[in-house]
């Protein structure tokens, strides 16, 4: 294609027209978004819902398109309206002009996280019911807000919600990450969220004495362990080519507080720790440690936690679960290279698979810089066109289980 063949494309100006609403944190306005859903919905002649799961300001969107079968569980394609910040200066595009340049890469922040994959589905529903395609289920097309901020106020509530139930979703495809390569990653479940903090309290008093079970020694020693756990993650996932980031447990030191001046000892440091563990780990062996390592450091600690997420069972890809075997069919027929991952993250799939619910994540985006949440986020328009090729067979494959 040309670049006067972009800028005539029917679902690349569509796609365009999406990237240009800034649905921005902090503080996104989704009405246009909302606007322009009914103005597709209505395009492509099918019924549109919007719930507010949470509050009027974020809206959850969902087009249906009925099956011959309503009453089989339906297919949920989800994706989510609101992208990340952006740094204007750090950009040689305007992040929200959707802008082509003479290669046919569209630049704008959305084009990867992912504004593209929701226009996709819309695009490919769209060929489909061109083409006089019925399906078996009902397939439903979610549009959700506050996704970047953890779903709180939009794809959590909604998942708990009656309207959702009503939906009788059996099968959700969600969001997963460029690929540099040919191979396309997807993802089938996701590390478990532990950010965990120590108050850890010891002798307070002037600092130039030698006080003992002072906070500083206590944390030394809680330190030294978290770093011992986390060097043996670095060197597995440093000599296992096959192992991905999301393959093993993340530990962070993210935040230290305390103290009041230089010399002064304190009678408490608190020492916050960013975790992600892995599908590997036993969850409570884990806590085990953390209680374990604050006893041994001398007591007068407390572990808490700022989040504890309990183990989500991974969706299971194989034989077991038919609508893995559908989506793995139609990615064979398109000669896809795919690659099962556990993503780094978090998505909104994980409240569908908490619900019980198998979910995917996928962005058929291969030979793609990874740009997610970055300057110059870009796809290019053949890439997206291709896109909607292959959720054209998937959408197929999965509505017909
Ligand atoms: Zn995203």
């Amino acid at each position: 294609m040309s670049a006067t063949d972009w800028e005539s494309n029917e679902e690349l100006q569509y796609f365009r027209e999406y990237l240009r609403i800034p649905s921005v944190h902090p503080n996104p306005n989704y009405e246009p978004c909302v606007e322009f859903l009914r103005r597709q919905a209505k395009q492509l002649k099918l019924p549109i819902q919007v719930y507010y799961p949470a509050n009027e300001q974020n809206p959850v969107v969902v087009l249906t398109w009925k099956g011959l079968q309503p009453e089989l569980p339906s297919v949920l394609l989800n994706s989510h309206m609101d992208v990340v910040p952006v740094f204007p200066e750090n950009w040689i595009h305007p992040p929200f002009g959707a802008e082509i340049d003479e290669e046919g890469r569209i630049f704008a922040r959305g084009t990867q996280d992912m504004k593209c994959v929701g226009m996709q589905y819309l695009a490919a529903i769209r060929a489909l019911r061109k083409s006089g395609a019925q399906f078996k289920r009902t397939i439903h097309i979610s549009f959700v807000a506050d996704e970047e901020m953890g779903g709180r106020l939009a794809m959590r509530p909604f998942v708990d919600s009656k309207e959702f139930r009503a939906l009788n979703v059996g099968f959700g495809l969600d969001e997963g990450i460029a690929s540099p390569t040919s191979e396309i990653p997807v993802f089938y479940a996701e590390r478990t969220v532990r950010d965990v903090f120590f108050k850890i309290s010891g002798t307070a008093g002037h600092g130039s004495l030698l006080l003992p079970d002072t906070a500083g020694e206590k944390f030394s020693y809680i330190l030294g362990k978290i770093m011992a756990f986390r060097k043996v993650q670095c060197e597995r996932l440093a000599n296992s080519p096959e192992l991905s980031i999301g393959d093993v447990t993340t530990i962070n030191l993210t935040r230290l507080v305390g103290g009041v001046q230089s010399n002064v000892v304190p009678p408490l440091l608190t020492a916050f720790f960013d975790c992600r563990l892995a599908l590997d780990i036993e969850i409570h062996e884990f806590d085990a440690h953390l209680h374990k390592w604050a006893d041994e450091a001398g007591g007068g600690i407390e572990v808490e936690y700022e989040q504890k997420r309990g183990h989500i069972p991974p969706t299971a890809t194989d034989e077991t679960n038919p609508f893995w075997v559908a989506f793995k069919g139609a990615t064979d027929h398109l000669g896809l290279e795919i690659k099962l991952q556990v993503f780094p993250g978090g998505t909104d799939a994980r409240y569908l698979r908490k619900a019980g619910i198998p979910a995917l994540g996928f962005s058929p985006m291969s030979h793609t810089p990874v740009l997610l949440h970055d300057h110059d986020e870009f796809l290019h328009a053949e890439t997206y066109l291709k896109g909607v090729q292959i959720y054209q067979k998937i959408i197929a494959n999965v509505a017909s289980v």
